[in-house]
């Protein structure tokens, strides 16, 4: 039978500057990204579908068309009559990359507003992966109504993934945000941190200390990222180390780390094994980083 990756949070519009001084439409989003990825990692015994909130008008339908023509299965998307999807402009002033961001009426920010469908949706999945991005933008009321129902999908036999991706200023203060993450590691099988990130909200002084702030969570699998330097992942009390690779020319880091979350998940849900799903995960984000944008082709 069939399996379902089921990837949670906002996808947007992006306007990248293009050589001829144009903007590019595109679409991109953290676990979006990482949706992509895994499925063009996962084998055909794997589907993988996308849970956000749209719109109802011509750009929301024009995303779900990029999602269905990528492969991933958009049955669960909700439509919120009157909202419509986030946009961010990347401008480029002198080789250096700034964002602006047009989210905060974004429909992604209601996709759990109704407990119901959220939790009729997660029962869907075999694998369940979603961000700190994704409780970033929710409203505070509705942060738990998500963990309650990841929390019944994990009950009932659910793998969940969660990446930290701490964006502090998504967040209302570091304060919530970091208590919202903690509260979503409790629910969480696999946690796939950044440590500089981690570094700077908690104060960690080395990766290890990440992975222990969240396995006393009670998370059995934590898998540090560490940009190029080690990675440490703490597996049920076992710690293993690994080092990726160098890459000779580092284009565009966009998405490191939501490539190598797919290539990991991809690999271990395939093997059950760390150390095969830190190499594939490091191949890929080499790969990513080594081109220009969030989704290569090759
Ligand atoms: P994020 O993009 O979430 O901040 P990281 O910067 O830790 O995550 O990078 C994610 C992964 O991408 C790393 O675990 C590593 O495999 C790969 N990576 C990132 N930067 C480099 C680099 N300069 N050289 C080699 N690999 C890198």
């Amino acid at each position: 039978m069939t399996k379902r990756f089921l990837s949670i949070g906002e996808c947007m519009v992006e306007m990248a500057p293009a050589a001829d001084g144009n903007f590019r439409m595109g679409f991109a989003g953290d676990t979006l990204n990482t949706a992509w990825y895994a499925r063009r990692e996962l084998g055909k015994d794997w589907d993988v579908a996308y849970f956000t909130a749209v719109g109802d008008d011509a750009i929301s339908a024009r995303m779900v068309d990029f999602l269905d023509a990528s492969a991933i299965a958009t049955d669960l998307i909700r439509r919120i009559p009157d909202r419509t999807v986030g946009l961010y402009l990347i401008q480029l002033d002198n080789g250096e990359r700034s964002f602006a961001y047009w989210r905060s009426e974004s429909a992604a920010r209601r996709l759990a507003g109704d407990a119901d469908i959220l939790k009729a949706n997660l029962a869907t999945a075999d694998l369940i992966y979603f961000s700190g991005i994704t409780v970033a933008i929710l409203p505070p009321s509705e942060r738990h109504t998500l963990f309650a129902a990841i929390a019944e999908a994990r009950a009932n036999g659910a793998t969940i993934a969660f990446d930290p991706n701490l964006r502090p200023r998504l967040w209302e203060d570091a304060d919530t945000m970091r208590k919202a993450v903690m509260d979503a590691a409790a629910v969480s099988d696999i946690l796939l941190p950044s440590f500089e990130d981690e570094a700077n909200a908690f104060g960690d002084q080395n990766t290890e200390d990440t992975a222990r702030r969240y396995s006393g969570q009670s998370v059995p699998i934590v898998i540090v990222k560490n940009g190029a330097g080690e990675m440490l992942a703490l597996d049920r009390g076992n710690i293993q180390r690994f080092t990726p690779d160098p890459v000779a020319r580092v284009v565009d880091t966009t998405a490191a780390g939501d490539s190598f979350n797919a290539a990991f998940l991809a690999s271990y849900l395939r093997s059950g094994e760390l150390s095969p799903a830190l190499a594939a995960g490091a191949e890929l984000a080499a790969r990513v980083i080594g081109q220009r944008g969030a989704l290569i082709d090759s």
